[in-house]
């Protein structure tokens, strides 16, 4: 076994690697003689292509990225650990897909008695609901091994097979320990306490950082050998002066070992994302180097791609693109003014989505353009039995925000009703749908807000709700934007991208090859996963009774 195989097992806890693609770059960035540039769709696993690396190599790996409430801290998990400490128990943070439970457990060091015995138990399922006094432990001496919320998680003969494997029954507040504290703690929100349950050293500096602790990354980092293997850190801190004699000290005494920069679209005015502050990067990178610089994304046409490259001067890098098609998403759309009652409609849509015929629930995410709709599409839904809340830069307080999407991270709410400021890197991989209430405004956008369902891998909705009132009004914005822009050669980019998104919406055919074909890519083999390919005479129907509607 190499190396990399080994550390993928044993620190990962991966028993191979996801794709072909996945392998090359990782293998690609560690031997570090050229850039590397990474397009694979969300979900593919490419924050794997610089963490692997990140752990084999000398020195420190930067990591760039825009998310500053994901790479956040969170208190709660200090809180488990507490409660886990205290009591002499190891706990783990599993991420909600079937294989991760047996996989955390191997990763603690802790080897489940005979092969597999934790595979195939929709146990997981269990972290993302909120624990209670009624929430199962099983344990084994002083070690808990599983934690669930019987009786709604566990189906009978999984239970008796868990008894039967020799682990003890036991709930948490006969253990004396208080609910509350576990309720909090269980997805591990974010790469960086990922890593942490996986003991690999990472930390973020952002400005939320409270300062003792970024006394405390900023004096490893000055120390002899530093500590720290990956660095997350967002554009704007990393070209901030505060962190300039810190980066000068590491850089000159070689230690650092690699700049990721993940969302990397984000530096293109032409992504659907663009952030001035990545713009700075290009000039970090000419202080470095000799530092490899490896850039990913879930999305970049052409003319993104050579956006990066350029902005992130990028020495004739090694290009790995993987195609957008996912199979396991089922694209469908939807014309809202048809509808008797779209509220119903979209109820209707998540229940199925989330309920479905599995014993195993997930979330969703619903787009919505305004502040008002957000609330008053998270109010409908939830008045109809599906908990739902709202998420907006205005008006909700940051608190206020940052509670809703805990809420809905933790899995107390199933529903998350939000603007798209809410999403970027969100990484949880049951999302079972995501349904656009209002049009995107292109369909780049749209590729990677819905791509945000089923990153396990399975059977996920992504839907449109179009109406033409929406169309007429994002048209009419991008085109004032679009004059008020650019006094120069006027740029048809977001007009290009928002037809195509009206396309995607308003023409007959496959809405997977819509997508591959705007990003450049073959024609997939959609296999009706399509509203298209599985029943082309309804969707054809729709737009008649559409267009009959808007002749009237
Ligand atoms: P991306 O950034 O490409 O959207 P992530 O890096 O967030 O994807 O990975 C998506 C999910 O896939 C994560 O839950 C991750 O743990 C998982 N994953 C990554 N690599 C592998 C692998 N080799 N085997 C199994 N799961 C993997
Ligand atoms: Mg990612
Ligand atoms: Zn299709």
């Amino acid at each position: 076994m190499t190396a990399v195989e080994r550390t993928l097992k044993t620190r990962f806890g991966f028993e191979k690697f996801r794709s072909r693609q996945q392998e090359d770059v990782v293998r690609a960035v560690i031997k570090g003689e050229r850039d590397v540039f990474v397009c694979m769709p969300t979900g593919a696993g490419k924050s794997l292509c610089y963490q692997l690396p990140a752990v084999l190599a000398t020195g420190i790996t930067l990591v760039i990225s825009p998310l500053i409430a994901l790479i956040q801290n969170t208190a709660s998990h200090q809180t488990l650990g507490k409660a886990a400490e205290l009591n002499n128990f190891r706990y783990t943070a599993a991420r909600g897909t079937h294989s991760s439970d047996a996989r955390s457990f191997r990763r603690l060091g802790w080897s489940p008695s005979g092969p597999d015995a934790f595979n195939g138990f929709s146990s997981c399922r269990a972290l993302s609901t909120l624990p209670s006094k009624n929430s199962t432990l099983y344990t084994r001496g002083k070690s808990f091994c599983r934690l669930t919320s019987e009786p709604f998680s566990l189906k009978s003969n999984h239970r008796s097979d868990l008894c039967s494997s020799g682990l003890e029954r036991t709930t948490l507040s006969s253990l004396g320990l208080d609910s509350s504290a576990f309720g909090r703690v269980l997805p591990s929100l974010d790469q960086v306490e990922h890593l942490k349950t996986l003991n690999i050293l990472a930390s973020s500096i952002n400005s939320k950082l409270p300062l003792e602790e970024r006394r405390q990354i900023l004096a490893d980092l000055e120390s002899e050998s530093p500590r720290l293997k990956l660095l997350y850190i967002t554009p704007e801190m990393v070209a901030s002066p505060s962190f300039q004699p810190c980066l000068n000290s590491i850089c000159s005494r070689g230690l650092l070992a690699l700049l990721a920069v993940d969302e990397a679209h984000c530096v293109s005015q032409w992504g659907h994302d663009f952030r001035p502050d990545y713009l700075k990067l290009g000039e970090l990178r000419s202080r470095l180097p000799g530092v490899p610089c490896v850039a990913l994304t879930a999305t970049a046409p052409k003319r993104v791609q050579e956006d990066i490259a350029h902005a992130l001067r990028l020495k004739s890098p090694l290009t790995f693109v993987l195609p957008v098609f996912r199979k396991n998403l089922k694209y469908d759309v939807i014309f809202r003014d048809l509808l008797p009652d779209p509220y119903i409609h979209l109820h209707a849509f998540a229940k199925e989505a989330l309920g479905g015929s599995m014993a195993e629930k997930g979330c969703g995410i619903v787009y919505c353009r305004t502040r008002e709709s957000c609330e008053d599409v998270a109010h409908r839904l939830t008045k109809l039995g599906i908990m739902a809340k709202p998420y907006h830069a205005a008006g909700l307080k940051a608190g206020d925000r940052t509670t809703s999407q805990a809420d809905w991270m933790e899995g107390r709410v199933a529903v998350i009703v939000a603007t798209i400021s809410f999403g970027m890197g969100v990484d949880k991989a049951d999302v079972r749908f995501v349904a656009h209430w209002n049009l995107a405004k292109s369909l780049a956008s749209y590729y990677q807000e819905s791509g945000r369902a089923g990153r396990d891998g399975l059977p996920s909705f992504c839907r449109m709700y179009y109406s033409p009132k929406d169309r007429d009004q994002l048209n009419f914005l991008i085109r004032k934007e679009e004059k008020r822009g650019s006094q120069k050669e006027l740029d048809k980019a977001p007009i290009l991208d928002f037809e195509a998104m009206v396309a995607f919406c308003e023409k007959e055919g496959c809405r997977h090859a819509t997508i591959s074909q705007f990003f450049g890519d073959q024609k997939p083999n959609c296999d009706g996963a399509c509203d298209f390919c599985h029943n082309p005479k309804v969707v054809r129907a729709q737009l008649e009774r559409a267009s009959a509607l808007s002749t009237r």
